[in-house]
């Protein structure tokens, strides 16, 4: 049996882990599929899908999980009815799909393919989106990611990068009040 996981995983943390873990307890075999893999360098998604893939590799190694994953990209396509077939095409064959994400338990339940929502962990904790605002703001990330992953975005320069992608270089007008 082989279940697939997908996400944007930006950056991978430890709410995905723990859902990972879940995942392995019930098949034998997890297709991992990072999504939106052509993104790069902006705020929502500043880890290149090759850097995402190493994130997960890293984890990977601590969890002793390697042998049992396939971790793979997956480009989007302007077309979410015809998505599906897009990553069928595109990814090793699986018989369920892990997901939490509406749009992705929508699509494949259209498409017939059995979805599973697997619990969530701390979802106001362990959410890309508070980790990279935490990166922002100079807190406290290194907790809630994999330390091996943390070890991997200081050594990529990844929290710079995130500060810097969002600002503009236009000029702005000073106010006059
Ligand atoms: P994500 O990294 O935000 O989350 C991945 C999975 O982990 C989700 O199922 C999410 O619910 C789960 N998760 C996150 N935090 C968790 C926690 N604390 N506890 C338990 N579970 C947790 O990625 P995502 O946004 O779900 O990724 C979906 C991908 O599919 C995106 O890349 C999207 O672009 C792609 N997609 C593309 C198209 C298209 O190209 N037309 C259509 C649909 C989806």
């Amino acid at each position: 049996m082989r279940g697939l996981y997908i996400g944007r995983f930006q950056p991978y943390h430890l709410g995905h882990q723990a859902v990972l873990e879940k995942i392995a307890d019930e098949v034998d075999e997890i297709v991992i599929v990072i999504g939106s893999a052509q993104e790069s360098h902006t705020a929502e998604n500043p880890f290149t899908g090759g850097e995402r893939m190493e994130m997960i590799y890293a984890a990977l190694g601590k969890a002793d999980l390697r042998k049992r994953c396939i971790v793979t990209t997956l480009q989007d396509i302007n077309r979410n009815s015809l998505w599906v077939t897009h990553l069928r095409s595109m990814v090793p064959c699986f018989d369920v799909v892990y997901s939490n994400n509406p749009l992705v338990v929508r699509l494949f339940s259209e498409a017939k393919v059995t979805v599973k929502k697997p619990p969530l962990y701390q979802r106001e904790l362990y959410s890309g989106t508070a980790i990279r605002n935490l990166m922002r703001q100079d807190g406290n990330w290194t907790d809630l990611v994999p330390g091996n992953v943390a070890k991997f975005i200081r050594q990529i320069n990844g929290v710079e990068r995130l500060c810097i992608v969002p600002k503009s270089d236009s000029f702005e007008m000073p106010s006059h009040e």
